[in-house]
């Protein structure tokens, strides 16, 4: 995918700020440090538009970037992770609720785990939750330079195992540091934006 602009159109903190364009759009959803920003930044070929490790405790907001002025990357901030009051998190909560089950241009989320380690808990709710709505999950399991090539196989057996998945629910072993998986993850994304 040749990639001509990508920038943030908005944080939204709340179902009034998500933009009314229509353009179609991907979520990106996973525990933090998981490698979702450099997931964001290998696939547009930046360095840093989706910040690395953002800080915990800040206010939650979904960030939409649009991309070739033609559809947008939804940034889902990282689970189990902000340190905040119960009634924002019940907010919060709400928020991410009509956001993922009722926000019509939202083709597919991506949702990342790590290729070293089992899915967490969190990782299963999430999976199930996002099925659960219907909505067409790409499972991306990143950091694979770390394991061996001969233990990839294994690895997406695995996560596929302790997910659920069922047969051709798309699963991408994927490196920021290598590009692994890179042109996979897009033609997935291509296809779910644009068939
Ligand atoms: P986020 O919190 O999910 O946005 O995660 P980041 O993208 O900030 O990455 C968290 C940490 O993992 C950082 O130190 C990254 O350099 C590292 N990291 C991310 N992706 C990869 C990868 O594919 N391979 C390796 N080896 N490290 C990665």
């Amino acid at each position: 995918m040749k990639i001509s602009s990508a920038e943030l159109v908005i944080s939204a903190a709340k179902e009034a700020q998500f933009p009314g364009t229509m353009f179609p759009e991907i979520a990106l959803s996973g525990r933090s440090n998981v490698g979702k920003s450099s997931f964001i930044n290998t696939l547009l070929n930046r360095k840093d538009l989706a910040r690395t490790s953002q800080r915990p405790g800040k206010t939650q907001t979904l960030n939409f970037y649009v991309i070739n002025d033609r559809f947008h990357f939804v940034d889902v901030p990282g689970y189990g992770y902000a340190k905040v009051s119960k009634a924002e998190r019940a907010a919060w909560g709400r928020t991410l609720e009509i956001f993922f089950s009722s926000r019509e241009q939202l083709k597919a989320v991506v949702q990342l785990v790590d290729s070293r380690h089992k899915p967490s808990e969190d990782d299963v709710l999430m999976y199930d939750w996002l099925k659960h709505h219907g909505l067409k999950v790409i499972l991306i399991a990143t950091k694979c330079d770390k394991i061996p090539r001969g233990k990839w196989a294994k690895a997406k057996k695995d996560i596929s195992n302790d997910l659920n998945m069922q047969a051709g629910d798309p699963l991408i072993l994927f490196s920021s540091e290598t590009g692994q998986g890179k042109e996979e993850a897009w033609r997935e994304i291509k296809e779910a934006l644009f068939s």
